[in-house]
């Protein structure tokens, strides 16, 4: 039977916004050595400004709305911002035959058009020659019917406690952490070290970042559970092949919510000390 104190831990977690979805997590929670944490809408704001157009074959103007139409079936953050960026009312009927690439980007037709809007390795998968952009920010590479249209430059904020949510881990006995994201790497490096986080592996596809997480496990078997923050975007599968996977609640998909074992309220990522901290105080009553 499970000791009442566990509900006790349960309760006291979800006074404080995490949703702790049984007893055994609370015990996973509390030998937690190493977190790893995905970048985009988990460390930061998810929410991205666009800080320049270069456009090659049309007028900024045009390239910003073929990526809101070619963007407007999905629900990953750079997509909600390209739409943003555009400002107009987006008419879903000239959009067609929608594929979005996990971890690349999206290809949609718009007007009948093909429109490809994504990353270095989206470009490449379609074999489409693109000028290099070194402006450091998430670069956006469109092309327009088979050819290179130009690029857009975005970047996003971290949360305002990001920081601090870090320097809590290390102090609730968390030995290691990690950022792992498909965005490049000099933006990758920047938050990294902006936030103290020990280890950053950028550029990675989602099987990437399973694979990633399956070799911090074997490495963390002396030093205690694994968990894995991420919002869900492109990043389930890692939720739950870690130790424990903890997803951001308000802003994160429902794929997250289901795939985790913990669910942050408020996407609050300090509460993950927080939640350590509880898990570790009721342990001590049951022991
Ligand atoms: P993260 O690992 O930081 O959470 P994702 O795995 O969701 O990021 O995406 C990795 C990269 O793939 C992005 O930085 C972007 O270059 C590209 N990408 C993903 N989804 C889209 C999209 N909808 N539109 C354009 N680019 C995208
Ligand atoms: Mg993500």
């Amino acid at each position: 039977s499970i000791p009442l104190s566990f509900f006790a831990g349960i309760g006291g977690a979800s006074n404080a916004g995490v949703l702790v979805k049984g007893s055994n997590y609370l015990e996973t929670l509390s030998q937690t050595k190493t977190v790893v944490f995905d970048k985009t809408g988990t460390l930061t704001q998810g929410v991205f400004e666009v800080n320049g157009i270069h456009h090659h074959e049309m007028e900024n103007e045009k390239l910003v709305e073929y990526a809101a139409l070619a963007e407007s079936a999905s629900s990953h953050p750079i997509s909600k911002s390209l739409q943003r960026a555009y400002g107009r009312e987006i008419d879903r009927s000239r959009v067609t035959d929608v594929q979005e690439i996990s971890g690349s980007g999206v290809i949609a037709k718009v007007d009948g058009v093909e429109v490809a809007a994504g990353n270095d390795k989206l470009m490449d998968r379609l074999g489409v020659p693109y000028i290099p952009c070194h402006s450091v920010g998430t670069i956006i590479h469109m092309a327009v019917g088979g050819k290179y249209a130009g690029h857009i430059v975005i970047s996003d904020v971290v949360k305002p406690h990001a920081r601090e949510a870090v320097q809590a881990l290390r102090s609730a006995g968390v030995h290691r952490t990690v950022m792992l994201t498909g965005d490049a790497k000099p933006v990758a490096d920047q938050v990294a070290q902006s936030l103290g986080i020990d280890q950053v592996y950028a550029e990675l596809l989602p099987a990437g970042k399973v694979e990633k997480v399956e070799e911090l496990l074997l490495d963390n078997s002396e030093r205690g559970k694994l968990a894995f923050v991420g919002d869900g975007i492109n990043d389930a599968p890692v939720l739950s092949r870690a130790d424990i996977g903890i997803a951001m609640g308000a802003m994160g998909s429902d794929a997250a919510i289901e795939a985790a074992d913990v669910v942050l309220m408020d996407d609050d990522p300090a509460k993950i000390a927080k939640a350590i901290r509880i898990s570790r105080k009721c342990l001590r009553i049951v022991y």
